[in-house]
């Protein structure tokens, strides 16, 4: 899953960035709303955490921005306190939910996991394919009841392959969700993680569930679609 984070108090920003990616999420950052924009129209983001008062462009006008050009993204804007106009037009120009600043982590991470529950329209919190299933919110992995101990971007990998189970997904799309803009795509990192991932969720178990597909990347599928 990879999140934007647009946001100027470089402090704030890094806050955020930090706790993202200790909960195995890809983060990018902007600092200001034109950064911001051109960030959210050129990458695919899973969700966009977006501070109302930026310079060069404000949060509202980024939010219909991103609108505009039809990018439907889950956005949730950070308000200063006591603002109740900011919670309106940030509403209004199309951003999901708010949060009011001075915010508690845990709380900006319960309403970035409800917009990316929405957006995937799964509300059930564990994903699954065949025995093995993964609890976004525990963190933990077990396949035939078995727990699996994985790394922060092994887990993030797997992740997006659950939640694109069937789907032959590309390096270039894997690089796009699970790594941040700054991953070379010339190296072969992908296919490393690919390997460990496959060495801890299939090499123990007679079904293979993550599968290469020659010149079109890989995919994730149940038991019992596979041979
Ligand atoms: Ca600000």
């Amino acid at each position: 899953m990879r999140i934007l984070v647009v946001e100027d108090e470089r402090k704030v920003a890094s806050f955020i960035k930090k706790g993202l990616e200790e909960q195995s999420y890809v983060v990018d950052t902007a600092i200001d709303g034109l950064e911001g924009e051109r960030l959210a129209l050129k990458n695919e983001y899973d969700a966009i955490v977006l501070d109302v008062l930026l310079p060069k462009q404000d949060g509202i006008a980024t939010c219909q921005k991103i609108r505009l050009k039809r990018v439907d993204t889950p956005i949730l804007m950070l308000t200063a306190l006591g603002e109740t106009d900011d919670k309106v037009r940030g509403l209004d120009s199309g951003a999901d939910d708010y949060l009011t600043k001075p915010f508690h982590f845990e709380e900006l991470l319960a309403r970035v996991r409800a917009l990316l529950r929405r957006k995937s329209q799964d509300r059930s919190t564990s994903l699954q394919a065949g025995t093995l299933v993964l609890d976004p919110v525990t963190r933990k992995v077990e396949r035939d009841g078995r727990q699996i101990r994985l790394t922060s971007r092994e887990f993030a990998l797997l992740e997006y392959f659950l939640r694109n189970k069937g789907q032959i997904l590309s390096r270039a799309n894997l690089a796009q969700h699970v790594w941040n803009v700054s991953f070379d795509m010339d190296s072969n990192v992908i296919d490393v993680y690919v390997k460990l991932l496959r060495q801890k969720i299939d090499k123990d178990f007679d079904k293979q569930l993550l599968q290469t597909i020659v010149g079109a990347g890989y995919v994730l599928k149940d038991e019992d679609e596979n041979d």
